[in-house]
């Protein structure tokens, strides 16, 4: 049996790089930058107050104090948005935060160091040149790299550009999947027949192939018959960059993808993790190129879980998310567990954060996707164990982080 990071670094191997691709910057959220964005103009653009006060020049305030104010007379106002003005010496106007710094003033006094006042005020505090001013370029220089390729672009890094001017950003594409349920049990029509189950694999893998930054380009579910199978495959390989199967990857009769692919450039191994078991992976030779196919367990629980511990990561990487991994905490187990020994055990649990601790939630089986739904991360427990107290310190995955 395969060690769970070896295997994960063989599906990672498998998934190409992406490309970059353009987009207006509202569309861009989310996405990883390509290429660094330089600083087209400076920020702020101009000398601006940095608060609701008065616009002074230094000098003519030296001195000031709440026991011997200075009086200036006051000019006109300047509000946000107002063209850039001048400022007579021995004079003082009221100014507003992020309006421009009128020329010959150097200061301003906030309006709480004040009386207020309109025709005349009172400035009860001397203000040193520069207090209370956002020098132009103060922030971002001309030129200056802001943004590196690796970027996530949030909302502080949109924002950014917006201020910039910036309007569009290289970026890089995020990877598309094709997603194939395998099943002779599964319906296709809304009301299943006696022994036929929905499809939940094709919805929770689109979900999770969304939730992770790639695409999921295309769903189909095929039959548990290996020419079906091939020609269903090979019909929609167009423009994919991974294939995801889910099912048929067992021991037993009837295992449709491993059956038709085994031969095909597919290795079928056995990971040393429960659930998730059974694993298939390799370069599918399509009718346009070979591409990267990951063979899931059909089990819901053990698609899912697999698909966090191998392909997540790996689309992730793929189109250059500098953190590929889940976020791992350490929390406090509240109940004992026992697991298989030699397998590397990721149960559903419920994660309180403020608490410090997990609860492991629901049955061990893979056959429980109702109790996945109500869980949040994942205890991740050691191979080489065969239980864990209540009160250990265990290594959770943060599904919600
Ligand atoms: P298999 O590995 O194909 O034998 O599937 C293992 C179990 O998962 C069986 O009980 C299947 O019915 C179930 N299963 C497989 N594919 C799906 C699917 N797409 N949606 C829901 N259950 C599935
Ligand atoms: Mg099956």
């Amino acid at each position: 049996m395969l060690d769970v990071t070896d295997y994960q670094a063989r599906v990672a191997a498998l998934v190409s790089p992406t490309g970059a691709e353009d987009l207006p910057i509202a569309e861009a959220v989310d996405r990883v930058l390509a290429a660094p964005v330089e600083a087209p103009e400076p920020l702020p653009a101009f000398d601006n107050s940095a608060m609701d006060g008065y616009a002074v020049r230094a000098a003519d305030v030296t001195g000031a104090t709440e026991e011997s104010p200075v009086r200036l007379p006051v000019g006109d106002d300047i509000p946000a948005g107002a063209p850039i003005g001048e400022l007579a010496p021995g004079t003082t106007r009221r100014i507003m935060t992020g309006a421009p710094l009128p020329r010959g003033a150097d200061a301003v006094v906030e309006v709480e160091a004040t009386d207020g006042g309109t025709d005349e005020v009172e400035i009860r505090a001397a203000r040193s040149a520069g207090t209370f001013v956002r020098r132009a370029a103060g922030d971002v220089a001309v030129g200056a790299t802001v943004l590196e390729p690796g970027a996530v672009l949030g909302a502080a890094q949109v924002g950014l550009l917006a201020a910039l001017g910036v309007t569009e950003v290289s970026v890089r594409r995020r990877p598309r999947v094709l997603v194939c349920s395998t099943g002779s049990e599964l319906a296709e029509d809304p009301d299943p027949a006696a022994g036929q189950i929905r499809d939940s694999n094709g919805a929770l893998l689109a979900a999770a192939v969304e939730q992770a930054g790639g695409l999921a380009v295309r769903q189909l579910w095929v039959a548990d018959d290996v020419p079906a199978f091939l020609a269903a495959l090979d019909d929609a390989l167009v423009d994919v960059d991974l294939v995801l199967t889910t099912g048929g990857v067992s021991a037993g009769a009837y295992e449709v993808v491993k059956d038709a692919l085994g031969s095909r450039g597919v290795e079928f191994l056995k990971v040393a993790m429960q659930p998730g078991m059974p694993q298939g992976c390799g370069h599918y030779a399509g009718p346009g190129g070979a591409v990267p196919i990951v063979c899931l367990p059909g089990n819901p629980v053990s698609a899912l879980t697999s698909f966090e511990v191998f392909v997540r990561p790996a689309l992730r990487a793929a189109y250059g998310h500098p953190r590929p991994q889940r976020r791992v905490v350490r929390a406090t187990l509240t109940d004992a567990v026992d697991k298989p020994a030699g397998k590397r055990q990721l149960r559903r649990g419920r994660l309180d954060p403020d608490a410090g601790t997990a609860t492991p939630w629901g049955p061990p089986g893979s056959g429980f996707l109702g109790w996945f739904a109500g869980a949040d991360c994942l205890i991740d427990l050691p191979a080489d164990v065969t239980s864990v107290p209540a009160g250990a310190e265990v290594d959770v995955w943060d599904l919600l982080g």
